[in-house]
């Protein structure tokens, strides 16, 4: 048996048979008739009796078949168990039909049931893996990831147990609970994580050029969907050209359009620059702001754009969230988003203020070096214990633990 504690509530993992257990509640792997069927259904049907197909055939009266990752509740009938949670567990086509997220529900509507009923023990057995074809090494991260978030936030259930029938689906969830039990929190280690990094990258700054707040402004708008090292090549003779808002203001929008277009998407870029140092010589008598508020008043100027200029040039803290920073923050569990204002307001939460600038610099650049988009290096990576992803990809986990995670697409 393997055993770890969340919150005061014992997640173990036992070989054997569910039927046998002595836990309040046990789940039952249903099909949505609720009729009884092959497995773990037709073996909790047999050992309970007819009691609780009887409960089953009035449920479905009422309340019709029941929809995959929904639970429904019966007596146990002759089960050691006082209950039975019911659960429909998804069919396995490949995983892109939302696969992994009906699997997760399926724990945590049964949660979420036992706790209502105030049910304080409960047996699982592993949902989907049988004749329903779930891969058992992906069912068995969903599993437990579904069961310990569960019970992070819930309080009330003393234990729950994955029962499971053979040895190999026993190695599957003991590698996926070893793994989670030796991984550290990133939030709660978010000091940790972060003298991690700079150790790593003691000289680690911002990459592009730049003299003055105006010139980064600038600077920060061309590097949109561009390398900072591009940029830079085309900032080196435009800001020997244009020195203040009122050159960019009245710059000639087709010539400044083939200055700028190495850096891509030339013609949006330039009608920004040339609104923005508008509206700056305009409001601001040519001076670029130091207020977030007006900053991001400013044709073309988003918050991390902002953020950066307000981090870099005016020496405030702030958190710009571009697609390095939004990748391994979520990548490693700190940010849940894919909306990056929304990963920055969950950034600012858990990381310290006075480090909220350094940490842009130091996971950009980490995304940059080690947390590439398309294969994350994770045997190579520092912060790897403190990583939600990283753990499990190096298991023999081929996707990242969300899909939607690591397809970030922040700018
Ligand atoms: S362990 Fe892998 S996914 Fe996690 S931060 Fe490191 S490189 Fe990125």
């Amino acid at each position: 048996m393997t055993t770890i504690t969340i919150r005061g509530t014992t997640l173990s993992l036992i070989q054997g048979d569910i039927t046998k257990q002595q836990t309040e509640a046990i789940v039952n792997a249903a099909n949505s008739s609720l009729m009884g069927g092959g497995g773990v259904d037709g073996a909790i049907h047999r050992a309970g009796g007819p009691a609780i197909l009887q409960e089953c055939k009035e449920i479905v009266s009422q309340q019709g078949r029941l929809p995959t990752g929904e639970a429904v509740i019966t007596t146990g009938g002759n089960l050691r168990a006082k209950f039975v949670i019911h659960t429909v567990g998804p069919i396995w086509r490949g995983g892109t039909r939302g696969e992994p997220e009906l699997l997760r529900n399926c724990y945590l509507n049964s949660l979420k049931l036992a706790k209502e009923k105030g049910i304080r023990t409960i047996s699982f057995p592993s949902i989907s893996t049988g004749a329903y074809g779930y891969p058992i090494d992906k069912a068995a991260r969903v599993a437990i990831k579904a069961i310990v978030d569960f019970l992070e936030t819930n309080e009330g259930i003393d234990e729950v147990a994955l029962v499971l029938f053979d040895g190999n689906t026993y190695k599957a969830y003991q590698e996926v609970l070893d793994t989670e039990a030796t991984m550290k929190d990133p939030r709660v280690h978010i000091l940790e994580v972060l003298e991690i990094l700079e150790r790593e990258y003691p000289e680690v700054r911002i990459i592009l050029n730049w003299r003055t707040p105006l010139e980064l402004l600038i600077a920060t708008i061309l590097a949109a969907q561009c390398t900072d090292e591009r940029v830079n090549e085309v900032t080196k003779d435009l800001f020997k050209k244009y020195q203040s808002a009122e050159d960019f203001a009245a710059a000639d929008i087709r010539t400044l359009e083939e200055e700028i277009r190495p850096t891509g998407f030339y013609r949006n870029k330039a009608k920004s620059i040339i609104s923005c140092c508008l509206a700056l010589v305009e409001k601001h008598r040519g001076e670029v702001p130091n207020s977030l508020d007006d900053l991001v008043s400013l044709p073309g100027v988003g918050r991390k754009t902002a953020n950066i200029v307000l981090g870099n040039a005016y020496g405030q803290e702030a958190i710009a969230v571009d697609t390095h920073v939004g990748r391994v923050t979520t990548r490693m569990g700190l940010a849940t988003s894919k909306d990056p204002d929304k990963i920055e307001e969950e950034l600012c939460e858990v990381i310290p203020q006075n480090k909220w600038t350094r940490s842009t610099h130091l996971f950009g650049f980490h995304g940059r070096k080690i947390c590439h988009a398309k294969k994350p290096l994770c045997s190579s990576c520092v912060v790897r214990d403190f990583c939600q992803t990283g753990a499990f990809l190096l298991i023999g986990y081929k996707d990242c633990h969300e899909e939607r995670v690591c397809s970030s697409t922040v700018d």
